[in-house]
């Protein structure tokens, strides 16, 4: 289970064990209020050549995992949110992609998936332009340029 917290990925790149995360008050599944420290796991972001620590707990009660996560960004993907918003507003503004380090297909990949996403979640007649269906989809917690299942 992901836990989305604000945090500064350049401190835990600094810091690393010694960042300090906050501490969810119970398990997010079973409410149980004793949770162990789990370790980390290491992902990978945009701007940081070697992987971050994000930090894990343990529920003992039931066995939830709880991986916390910058909430800057969408879980399993590298850019930010902003960065993903920014590329695609430009594009679907301009009719081209802004000046980027970013690969053409990872863009071209998130646009495709956002109006793959609008087509299944917002109905095909959804007419209030891409970007206002990527925050829509957003308020539903969806990852509006993951892949669609
Ligand atoms: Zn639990």
């Amino acid at each position: 289970m992901i836990w989305s917290v604000p945090v500064d990925l350049k401190q835990i790149h600094d810091l690393g064990r010694d960042y300090p995360w906050p501490r969810p008050d119970c398990c997010l599944r079973c409410r149980n209020w004793r949770l162990w420290g789990h370790g980390f796991v290491t992902r990978y972001f945009d701007g940081f050549a070697d992987g971050l620590l994000l930090k894990c707990f343990r529920c003992p009660h039931c066995g939830c995992v709880i991986t916390l996560r910058p909430e800057s960004h969408f879980p399993r993907i590298r850019s930010s949110k902003e960065t993903i918003r920014t590329h695609l507003s430009h594009r679907l503004d301009t009719g081209r992609w802004p000046p980027s380090s970013l690969s053409r297909s990872r863009l071209r990949h998130w646009l495709a998936h956002l109006r793959r996403h609008i087509q299944a979640r917002l109905t095909s007649t959804w007419r209030l332009g891409v970007m206002a269906g990527f925050e829509r989809l957003l308020t539903l917690g969806l990852v509006p340029v993951a892949r669609p299942i």
